[in-house]
């Protein structure tokens, strides 16, 4: 049965998204509750089929729900979208979009080649369209964008099945430092950080719009993955923040403006300068301390016992799930002891 245009308009609304619009005046002045928002988009029930649309700029938006968060760039070249969520969510994450923009989507990037973010790929690029109508082999679909070492972890490794479908793999790699586009009237610069949260991370800074997307180097609901099995290192990681830093400009010297670069993480809240310090601030001591003590001789089991991230195991750590306190000070341990040989 089909419900009448309104009332399933209603009801598509309730289905999929709660849809925030702040106009760009008011940003700053909201930046605060945006934040909180967004961090209690993070703690909705996944099973929930909501999603949370954040405006952030004039054309930019913020996804959240899918996944990692997507963001999504806005203007008359179309949509560039910057990770893919999940590929359950996916076609909630098209539709999404559709409200936001009757243009196609140009461009998905992909942070790095982790599931939460690269499994609406495939669907998002069908649903878009490519800037390219020579060669047309993609049948016409929207590029995806990653770093080389993306495709070869989303690709099929010798002798076993692809963990991906082939529809979902980056149709457009680069291995240099900086790739860069220009679309929708600001410049993008897609920045490889080697051997971070994974071997194949990016962040993507909109220059116009003055957003970095992280990915999962900065992830405020946790102490940062590094996956040491897909090439991630503590080192890499804080190298990584280090440079989330540097492009990042806070609210000064203004300060009670709260103007100044918003940073998108993997997953959690809206960040500022000030906040990706911190974070950064909190790994490179947890990182210290771990050092310190594999330099005074302590095995993996005293250094455990000593409870290296301390004053923050609180805010960031876990007892229990995918990710716990000690998976991340053993991978620090793992991964210094590795760079030490
Ligand atoms: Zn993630």
């Amino acid at each position: 049965m089909t419900p009448a245009p309104g009332k399933r308009r209603n009801l598509a609304r309730l289905a999929t998204a709660a849809v925030l619009v702040i106009s760009a005046g008011a940003l700053f002045a909201e930046a605060r509750e945006l934040r909180r928002v967004a961090q209690g988009a993070q703690a909705r029930v996944p099973a929930t089929d909501d999603l949370e649309v954040l405006q952030l700029r004039p054309n930019f938006y913020l996804i959240a729900g899918a996944g990692g968060h997507i963001a999504v760039q806005v203007g008359d070249d179309g949509v560039v979208v910057v990770d893919a969520g999940s590929a359950s969510r996916a076609g909630a994450v098209v539709a999404a979009i559709r409200r936001l923009t009757p243009r196609p989507i140009r461009y998905v990037i992909n942070t790095s080649a982790d599931a939460d973010h690269v499994g609406g790929n495939e669907a998002l690029s069908k649903a878009g369209q490519t800037l390219f109508t020579s060669g047309d082999f993609l049948g016409g679909a929207a590029s995806i964008l990653a770093a080389e070492d993306v495709l070869k972890r989303m690709g099929a490794p010798t002798g076993k099945p692809s963990p991906f479908p082939a529809g979902a793999w980056p149709t457009e790699t680069f291995d240099q430092p900086r790739k860069y586009m220009y679309l929708n009237g600001e410049g993008i610069e897609v920045l490889r950080q080697p051997a971070a949260h994974t071997d194949g991370d990016v962040m993507v800074f909109f220059r116009r719009s003055d957003v970095v997307v992280a990915g999962d180097i900065l992830d405020t609901t946790r102490f940062p993955v590094i996956d040491r099995a897909r090439g991630g290192s503590i080192n890499g990681e804080i190298a990584a923040l280090n440079r989330l830093v540097d492009l990042a400009i806070p609210s000064v010297p203004i300060v009670s403006r709260e103007a100044g670069t918003l940073v998108i993480p993997g997953h959690g809240r809206v960040c500022d300068q000030v906040d990706v310090v911190e974070y950064r601030d909190m790994v490179t001591i947890v990182r210290d301390r771990v050092r310190d003590a594999i330099g005074g001789g302590m095995s993996l089991a005293q250094i455990t016992a000593s409870a290296p991230a301390r004053g923050y195991a609180r805010r960031y750590g876990s007892d229990s799930g995918p990710w716990t306190t000690n998976d991340f000070v053993e991978a620090v341990y793992h991964s210094l002891m590795q760079e030490s040989r």
